[in-house]
């Protein structure tokens, strides 16, 4: 089965489950200033959750695109390093709204993988959230998973790989216990099962989280966290289509399957044009340009522009190491934005405003690269400087404060001077970094009361941007994409 196939099994499996299949909302959350980009299924029915809204249907069906390159969900810097993450990617998911809970998710999930897409049984895993022995019972009872494949786990904060079965989309919103699902590669890829102190999630995969939605997590009056009882307990679940792909097609990576094939292969095509020689195929730097210009066709699709605040940043962020890869595999101008037509002709099936919008997003694309090719040579150039006299006094931290200068005045963000120096065994004083940006903060406050007396829109935030400048609300307003 291609990609395609598993996408449209999923969903007639559960529309066969009186399940309504609902179109995927855009990767920019219309009327959440919580949430920078779209980073679960779940998003659109936030307010369903809540009860706020209410629909015709109790039981819904989606592949959603997703982004998680910021906020609580952010895998921008595992791309090219894992075999399982990308900054988008899609997340097929049913949920129940107040219909059926633990039991009938959990029997769904075990036969649409087992029956339908004939999964062998022995290499599937469950977790379940410490405390929830009605979810433990029906795996290991009414399902029969033996107990030593149902590995209890709490909320494991914090902890880079291992899992968490406690759920939030953000700081606040929707959240529950949840239940999920792993897939054993086999020995061949090293990394212990869920929960064990070697996890590390690539040969242990979590391809499917089952979410039971019962709590809404808020900031009350005081400051403080309080989480309240949502109306009705309900499901959310999500299982990344390319993670899924993976264990279908059984190959190492989520880079190997179809999806990615045509795209990895034109990516060492654009590269060999933009004066690369000598590529390996192996180098994550084209699964981190595969990736990425995914992530940036569809932002910019859905109405952002690349820009120095929100969500427009975002995309310039991985915009920009989606070309320092490129650079650094020996591109010397402009071949990122050329991916667009290739992933067009891909994905523009499934989701049209890839075709619709693909001139206007090879043209934004493009205007970025040409602007951060012109510095980009100028950045390294500095940065090789300090790494020179780095070598020379055997230091293997560079300073904050030039970190932040090079990503302040020469537009070379963190992510990509962490990478330079991470190739090379060295690393970045972040904390010395936060306080150069702490600084600058305080400055663009006075600097966003001068750009709202000239018309833009900024909230203000000591920390997080919901602002957009000028250009990208009437341009995705043309767009018809984005309302505020
Ligand atoms: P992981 O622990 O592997 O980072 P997660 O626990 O953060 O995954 P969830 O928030 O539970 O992921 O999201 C539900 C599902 O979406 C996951 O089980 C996985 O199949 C998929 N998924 C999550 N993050 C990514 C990603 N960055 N790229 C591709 N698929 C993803
Ligand atoms: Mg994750
Ligand atoms: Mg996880
Ligand atoms: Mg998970």
């Amino acid at each position: 089965m291609n990609a395609a196939e598993i996408r449209s099994t999923f969903l007639k499996y559960f529309e066969s489950k009186g399940h309504q299949i609902v179109a995927s909302s855009p990767v920019v959350p219309g009327d959440d200033p919580t949430l920078l980009f779209t980073n679960a299924g779940m998003n659109q029915f936030k307010d369903v959750f809540l009860g706020f809204d209410k629909r015709p249907y109790t039981r819904a069906t989606t592949a959603q695109k997703c982004i998680r390159a910021g906020g609580k969900h952010n895998d921008l810097e595992n791309v090219g390093y894992t075999a399982r993450h990308h900054t988008f990617f899609e997340m097929l998911g049913n949920f129940s709204f107040g219909d059926y809970f633990k039991q009938d998710a959990i029997k769904y999930a075990w036969e649409l993988l087992t029956e339908v897409f004939k999964l062998p049984k022995d290499k599937l895993w469950a977790t379940v959230y410490a405390e929830d022995d009605e979810a433990y019972e029906i795996w290991t009872k009414e399902i029969g998973l033996p107990p030593e494949r149902v590995v209890r786990i709490g909320d494991n904060k914090g902890a880079r790989y291992a899992s968490d079965n406690f759920w939030m989309m953000g700081d606040t919103g929707p959240c529950g216990p949840c239940s999920e699902i792993f897939y054993d590669f086999g020995p061949s890829i090293a990394g212990g099962p869920p929960g064990s102190p070697d996890e590390d999630g690539d040969r242990y995969t979590e391809v499917w989280n089952n979410v039971f939605m019962q709590y809404n997590r808020r900031i009350d009056e005081n400051g403080n966290y309080v989480m309240d009882l949502l109306p009705k307990p309900s499901v959310d679940t999500g299982m990344g289509l390319e993670r899924l792909t993976r264990v279908l097609q059984n190959v190492g990576t989520n880079y190997e399957i179809d999806l990615f094939v045509t795209l990895l292969a034109a990516t060492q095509d654009v590269l060999k044009a933009a004066g690369a020689t000598e590529i390996d195929p192996a180098s994550p730097s084209l699964k981190v340009i595969a990736d990425h210009i995914r992530a940036c066709a569809f932002t910019v699709a859905d109405g952002v522009i690349p820009s120095n605040e929100g969500r427009g940043y975002v995309l310039r962020r991985i915009a920009r190491r989606a070309i320092r890869h490129g650079y650094k595999l020996g591109a010397r101008t402009p071949f990122f934005y050329k991916l667009v037509d290739v992933l067009a002709a891909e994905m523009g099936g499934a989701y049209p405003e890839l075709v619709s919008q693909q001139r206007r997003v090879t043209e934004v694309l493009k205007h970025e690269e040409e602007r951060f090719f012109l510095t980009i040579a100028n950045g390294m150039e500095i940065l090789e400087a300090a790494l020179a006299v780095m070598q020379q006094s055997g230091s293997l931290v560079l300073d904050g404060d030039l970190a932040f200068k090079l990503h302040d005045t020469y537009g070379f963000p963190l992510d990509l001077t962490a990478d330079v120096l991470r190739e090379r065994g060295m690393s970045v004083d972040e904390a010395g970094f936060n306080a150069a940006m702490g600084r600058q903060r305080e400055q663009a406050r006075a600097a966003g009361k001068f750009k709202m007396a000239q018309g833009l829109v900024y909230s203000g935030a000591a920390t997080t941007f919901h602002g957009y400048d000028k250009l990208m609300v009437e341009d995705a307003k043309v767009t018809g994409l984005y309302v505020d």
